[in-house]
């Protein structure tokens, strides 16, 4: 007899984004005419730039000649590529990468959501809230997030971040071996300074927890003090795993492509505290096992965003969504909207007026002016009295979106 895996039955019923499509559905019925736009999903919308076109072109001619045809690939990826990593990403900010020490893959959400198997199920987990569902959600399908009772975890600690804290966490008072950190913040849009950082890295050393830092969101940062990456931080090569993406970078949701960083002196200790074991050895033996590789049109692909065109390309897909961004923070500030996030990450945190729960203003600017947002409380109960609203549509949606909220807003009062 099979005996199914139980903790699956604790995850919420349905999907946060399938709950606000169906609400946009129903909305749609009973108003055809009205065009909604969407401020609510995370993709993006503009094409791959020229020079990803033109090494994808490239890649798959090779695959049709037997001379140049590529089957399987390395383990860790092509050298071509990881290369390009260690180079452009991290030699410019100081950062010394081993070639073995950069896993590539078919994007950061698989990474995130299957590097827990690398620590024992009853580890403790920790997350800053609001937050990207994935960190908690792999770690409830294993049974390591305990029970859920009103929206909380019983063996998540929660670090809130809220206007009231500036969306700075507060270092944890009880005892967490892991901890899952975004920085630029989805869905917050807010990061933290190198001090702030700083002093994450540091718990993470002095308790000897793991930190997961996802920086998928690192090529939207404008302001030149912030940290990129997480070793920019003395230390915490001992202390950290951390996670990138092609996919908000150079529009790769649709072509799939990422890599993880696991420092060689990373290490975790056996339940008898007698050994210290290897991350980067594990994954190294879980991927070998479960992944076959991100493809070699999409490392090609992936190759080419570092050349100079390819730089020069996406840089200016990503200011035009960051431009989006200025547009839309500057118009909702007007309207007298307390709005964080926009400056250094493609989305913005709007407070709602009079802290009306997320659902219902999700509600209220859907009929009152036909844009859809996302509720901040589908990211964790610390979202709600929130929405976010994101800057990866096209610059005329989001001013179209944008007169249409300034005319509800006049009529709402
Ligand atoms: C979009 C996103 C990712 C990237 O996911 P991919 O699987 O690489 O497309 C990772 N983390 C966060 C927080 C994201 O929003």
């Amino acid at each position: 007899m099979a005996l199914v895996n139980e903790h699956f039955l604790k995850l919420t019923e349905s999907y946060l984004f399938a709950d606000i499509a169906k609400k946009v559905k129903a909305y749609q019925v009973s108003h055809p005419r009205q065009q909604v736009i969407s401020l609510g999903i995370g993709d993006v919308t503009q094409p791959l730039c020229p020079a990803v076109i033109e090494a994808m072109h490239k890649a798959v001619e090779e695959m049709g000649s037997q001379a140049t045809f590529h089957g399987y690939g390395p383990e860790r990826g092509y050298d071509f590529l990881r290369e390009a990593i260690v180079k452009n990403d991290y030699l410019p900010r100081g950062i010394h990468l081993d070639l073995s020490e950069v896993f590539v893959g078919d994007g950061a959400k698989s990474d995130i959501g299957n590097i827990q198997e690398l620590v024992r199920w009853d580890n403790s987990v920790g997350v800053t809230d609001p937050i990207y569902p994935v960190y908690i959600d792999s770690n409830v399908m294993i049974g390591r997030a305990g029970v859920c009772d009103k929206g909380r975890w019983s063996n998540v600690t929660y670090f809130p971040t809220t206007a009231e804290n500036g969306f700075v966490p507060e270092l944890p008072k009880q005892r967490v071996d892991v901890i899952y950190l975004c920085y630029p913040n989805n869905p917050t849009g807010t990061v933290l300074t190198k001090a702030q950082l700083r002093q994450w890295v540091n718990y993470a050393l002095h308790n000897d927890a793991l930190i997961f830092f996802d920086a998928a969101y690192e090529a939207f940062i404008q302001d030149d003090t912030i940290p990129h990456s997480i070793y920019e931080i003395r230390g915490a090569r001992r202390c950290a795993i951390e996670f990138r993406s092609y996919s908000k970078t150079a529009g790769f949701t649709g072509v799939r492509c990422g890599y993880t960083v696991i420092p060689k002196e990373l290490t975790a200790v056996t339940i008898d505290g007698r050994q210290r074991v290897s991350l980067n050895r594990l994954w190294e033996r879980r991927q070998s096992t479960k992944f076959n590789g991100a493809s070699y049109l999409a490392q090609r692909a992936a190759s080419a965003i570092y050349t100079p065109e390819g730089r020069k390309q996406t840089r200016e897909t990503v200011q035009y969504y960051i431009g989006n961004a200025r547009v839309m923070r500057e118009s909702l500030s007007e309207m007298g909207f307390k709005v964080y996030g926009g400056v250094n990450a493609p989305y913005l945190w709007v407070q709602t007026p009079g802290r009306t729960p997320s659902w219902r203003f999700f509600a209220e600017m859907l009929y009152g002016a036909g844009v859809v947002c996302t509720p901040g409380v589908g990211f964790g109960p610390s979202g709600e009295g929130y929405v976010r609203l994101t800057a990866f549509g096209s610059r005329e949606d989001c001013r179209e979106a944008m007169r249409r909220l300034q005319r509800w807003m006049q009529v709402a009062g």
